[in-house]
């Protein structure tokens, strides 16, 4: 066969080829038309990594000695060797050996041979390399996404029209829980953000976007990770830390009306005294026992909130008669307090549970006065009553020390207590606000909050009149 024909055989051949086995099958197969071979074997770093017949080895000491020689010139040789020769033919690639083909064949090849066999083995060496570098690739790619897929962070790509071109396991497993996550995570995006967290079903997402440039083209790269576990514990320390600070509260609540009474029937029975001093006594003695039985209604009303049984009674009630009846409840402990309450309302008549709107009243009241600020010369709180068509607006608004805005919508939770040098020494449990709210939602109403530290604080409540 011409050499011409022969080599563009070999070239269609090797255009198959996928691996090294069926490259040197190729190579096995096209040598074999130039010259006759008996035996074929390809070693890479004395090892056989093929055999042609398979399992067929030719005796390395017949040519061992040589390798590195051949090795060294990058050229095919061939060693007579009693009735046979054995043919040395390496396959390079610049001037870096990939494989040395090892023939036994009886005849000795003509130069023309020779010269043919160094035009294979350049070949054989380009197809080679390049088959090595696809199974790197391949391996490369393999352990790439392998590592993508196994961790435990969601990661999506979109593209330049915001769709997903990457998902990883994770993500697939995300997206499976939360279908819509994609297109909340896009909403924060378009406005800027690239750190956030989401919530769907109780599940908690920590989201992070970034814009990068792939293979020249701007996408999206998200990383999602699932933080329920994390926010779990999270939730559990902080019911810890409310159950911790409710008790130290509750304890404190406890302690001071009773060690006031305690005092105080002490001296009594210690002490002689006058009618009058012991009537005096004994009036402090009921004020704090007092002061001990809205501690119990507190709580009593706290474990009525939690179990949902809170009733209300509504009857007619003529709404300014509740707040005066409120401000007089609060009328000594703004005397001692040096606070000033304003009053400002006309008769109007409304369905509410009086006792119960009575109570908010005075706990609104109670925590303007608790909270006033004692560098102000003027303290004041002022009740307004706003009456629009259909509802009715009780309007509590003092000149107290304030409340944080990042803190003003917490104050309404259970046994939240705004904590910091101007409130750690005033009283409380931090069930007020809970209980009122509940209370006011219980008639169908709502109640807002509005503030500014150091200056003032005003509470709404709106009630429907029917
Ligand atoms: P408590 O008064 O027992 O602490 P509340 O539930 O009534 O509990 O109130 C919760 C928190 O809200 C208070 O501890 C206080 O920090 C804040 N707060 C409520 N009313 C006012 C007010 N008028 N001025 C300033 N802070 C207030």
């Amino acid at each position: 066969m011409e050499i011409q024909q022969l080599l563009s055989k070999y070239m269609l051949e090797i255009s198959k080829v996928t691996n090294e086995e069926t490259l040197y099958s190729a190579l096995s197969g096209i040598l074999k038309r130039v010259i006759e071979i008996n035996a074929l074997n390809v070693i890479r770093s004395n090892e056989i990594i093929y055999s042609e017949p398979s399992n067929v080895y030719i005796e390395k000491e017949t040519f061992a000695d040589y390798v590195p020689w051949v090795e060294e010139r990058l050229y095919p040789t061939f060693l007579p060797l009693e009735e046979v020769y054995i043919g040395l033919i390496p396959i390079f690639k610049g001037r870096k050996l990939l494989a040395t083909i090892v023939i036994k064949t009886n005849n000795e090849p003509t130069a023309e041979v020779m010269d043919y066999v160094q035009l294979l083995a350049y070949l054989s060496g380009i197809t080679l390399e390049n088959l090595r570098l696809l199974d790197f690739v391949d391996k490369a790619r393999e352990y790439f996404e392998s590592i993508i897929n196994l961790s435990n962070d969601g990661i999506i790509v979109l593209n330049q029209n915001d769709e997903p071109e990457f998902i990883n396991s994770k993500a697939k497993e995300i997206i499976n829980i939360f279908p819509t996550i994609i297109d909340t995570i896009l909403e924060h995006v378009y406005i800027q953000e690239e750190f956030f967290e989401i919530e769907e079903n109780n599940l908690f997402f920590s989201i992070s976007t970034k814009e990068v440039d792939l293979l020249g083209e701007k996408k999206i790269l998200i990383n999602v990770r699932n933080i329920t576990s994390e926010k779990e514990v999270q939730k559990l320390k902080e019911v810890d830390k409310i159950k911790t600070n409710f008790i130290a509260n509750i304890s404190h609540e406890l302690r001071t009306p009773l060690a006031a009474i305690k005092a105080y029937v002490e001296t009594i029975l210690n002490m002689p005294m006058s009618q009058e001093e012991i009537q005096e006594f004994l009036g402090v003695v009921y004020n704090q026992s007092l002061r001990l039985e809205e501690l119990l209604n507190d709580l009593l009303d706290f474990s009525q909130l939690e179990s949902h049984t809170m009733k209300i009674l509504k009857e007619r009630v003529n709404i300014c008669d509740v707040i005066n009846n409120s401000v007089i409840s609060v009328s000594k402990m703004a005397e001692d307090k040096s606070v000033n309450i304003i009053v400002n309302c006309e008769d109007i008549l409304i369905n509410c549970d009086r006792r119960r709107i009575e109570q908010v009243i005075i706990n609104l009241l109670t925590n303007a006065i608790k909270f006033s600020d004692p560098s102000k010369e003027e303290k004041y709180v002022k009740v307004n009553l706003n009456d629009t068509d259909n509802k009715v607006q009780i309007i509590v608004e003092d000149n107290g020390i304030g409340i944080p805005s990042d803190k003003l919508d917490k104050i309404f939770e259970k046994f939240y207590r705004v904590d910091n040098e101007l409130t750690y020494s005033i009283p409380g449990t931090g069930l007020g606000l809970s209980i009122v709210k509940e209370i006011v939602e219980l008639h169908g109403g709502r109640i807002e909050v509005e503030s500014d530290v150091g200056k003032y604080t005003k509470f709404v409540v709106t009630l429907p009149k029917e």
